[in-house]
């Protein structure tokens, strides 16, 4: 299903994270939501990007930790799963009231909500102008949704993955723990690997790699910059080959 027309077509990754206010005990804060869609929408509305968005379901569960702490990490991985189908009914309900039209396509089966996943659906609806919000992951345990960006980018014939993250890119070492951090514009997968950058889980970094998808990392924090990721202008740091 690769796409017909010529826009640019893209992934972005929103963290489950990234919808929560700092501080706050709701897992979703609705302002935030709001603000993605306005972002969201400024793009759309220039008529030159198609869009998909997988949400993470980090601001509610993560299975590794839970894991961790005893549960069965299969398990603990599909209360993961559906976490993110919540952040995604939040994000589809803004983008809609503001007249975007929005699907959600979720992995999980769950008809009462969403549609359920089918490849060549979600690129023609991207065809047609719809945001699509892939929700449920991959649907699979022991995956992450940064792979599930990484999937839905090479099964949709996505030009990039916009990683939209809480750093203003790729570092060559923790911005946060070392003042002297070098900030990249471009650096290749290859040399992420040998410096051993932590740019997404390998397994989605390999997915990106080997089929080629360049992942732009930025900070979602700057007001405007998703806009500005969406419409391909240069923000952050271009991971390619
Ligand atoms: N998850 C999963 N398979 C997938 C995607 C996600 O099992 O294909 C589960 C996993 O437990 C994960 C949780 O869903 O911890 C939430 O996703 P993630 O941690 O990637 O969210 P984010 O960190 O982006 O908020």
């Amino acid at each position: 299903a690769k796409k017909l027309s010529s826009k640019r077509r893209v992934i972005l990754k929103l963290s489950g994270e990234a919808l929560r206010e700092a501080g706050s005990k709701d897992n979703i804060s609705p302002e935030i939501v709001d603000r993605m869609a306005c972002e969201v929408k400024a793009a759309m509305d220039t008529g030159k990007v198609e869009l998909g968005v997988v949400v993470g379901g980090g601001n509610f569960w993560r299975g590794a930790s839970a894991s961790a702490r005893g549960m069965d990490r299969a398990t603990a991985d599909y209360v993961g799963m559906l976490a993110t189908v919540m952040n995604a009914l939040a994000l589809q309900g803004a983008l809609e009231e503001k007249g975007v039209p929005t699907i959600v396509q979720s992995a999980i089966e769950m008809k009462n909500v969403a549609e359920t996943f089918i490849r060549r659906k979600a690129s023609r609806q991207l065809a047609n102008g719809h945001v699509v919000i892939f929700a449920a992951g991959t649907g699979s345990p022991f995956f992450s949704t940064d792979t599930t960006a990484a999937l839905r980018a090479s099964e949709m014939g996505a030009d990039q993955v916009l990683k939209a993250t809480m750093v203003d890119g790729v570092y060559d070492s923790d911005p946060k723990k070392n003042p002297d951090a070098k900030r990249y514009d471009r650096v290749s997968f290859q040399e992420c690997i040998s410096r051993q950058l932590q740019v997404m889980d390998s397994t989605a970094f390999s997915l990106c790699m080997d089929n080629k998808i360049p992942i732009i990392v930025f900070d979602l924090e700057k007001p405007g910059n998703v806009t500005a990721a969406l419409l391909g202008e240069d923000i952050g740091t271009v991971v390619d080959s």
